[in-house]
């Protein structure tokens, strides 16, 4: 019934898009992210949680964009540097930081911390704005392990290769997407947040896909 319902994916990050994107393929909605939106604007993180930073992402462009919008925020929070980079975890390193630089600092700062207090946990907070800009629904969630002393594995993206879950004993770059799609924070948010997406699917106000005359949209 909802096949044709568009639902803008608000982030630029390529992984993450594709992450949210395959948990979100079996529920029916036209899957865009900002990427695929020529005329998508930068929303500026200037939230001090990830709560506050997932709903600009998410109300800002849906007011721009005037469709349905999922904003996510996520980091990662170390215990032994006080819940840091937290949401500072994209531009740990710097304006310019990559996943390698980034990783390098967290290692460099975690130097002396021996490996029982190298617990961390990622967190996910994701908003569903309407159209209008307004918040409809949110959900946070987590997923615990700790940091290892050296990268291991090229998988998934960001802190993966350092990030050991340790009931498995291998670090979410090994693991693989399979083993994260069960684990992971997203993962989790987003089963807490679809099925109220669903239940918004029946209103009239979402853009439907044969409707939205971008050049630069593709089809995913
Ligand atoms: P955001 O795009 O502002 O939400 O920044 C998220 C940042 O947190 C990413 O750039 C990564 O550094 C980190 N991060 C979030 N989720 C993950 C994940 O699933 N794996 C590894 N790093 C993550």
């Amino acid at each position: 019934m909802h096949n044709e319902r568009l639902l803008v994916l608000g982030t630029h990050n390529k992984k993450k898009g594709l992450e949210l994107a395959e948990l979100l393929a079996p529920h029916g909605f036209v899957l865009r992210t900002l990427a695929d939106l020529s005329h998508a604007i930068e929303v500026d993180e200037t939230g001090t949680t990830f709560a506050e930073n997932a709903a600009l992402k998410a109300t800002v462009q849906a007011r721009h964009l005037g469709c349905w919008v999922l904003g996510e925020d996520s980091g990662l929070a170390v215990d032994a540097l006080g819940g840091g980079p937290g949401v500072y975890s994209a531009r740990f390193a710097g304006p310019d930081a990559t996943d390698e630089t980034n990783n390098a600092k967290l290692l460099q700062q975690l130097a002396d911390v021996p490996l029982d207090q190298r617990t961390a946990h990622y967190v996910c907070h994701a908003v569903l704005s309407d159209p209008h800009g307004t918040a409809r629904a949110e959900s946070e969630d987590y997923c615990r392990g700790r940091i290892l002393f050296e990268p291991s594995g090229s998988g998934g993206f960001g802190y993966d290769p350092l990030f050991e879950i340790p009931e498995y004993h291998r670090t979410f770059g090994e693991l693989g997407s399979t083993v994260k799609t069960v684990l992971s924070h997203r993962s989790r948010a987003m089963r807490a947040i679809i099925p109220r997406i669903i239940a918004f699917a029946h209103l009239p106000e979402w853009t439907l896909e044969s409707r939205v005359n971008d050049p630069n949209s593709q089809s995913r």
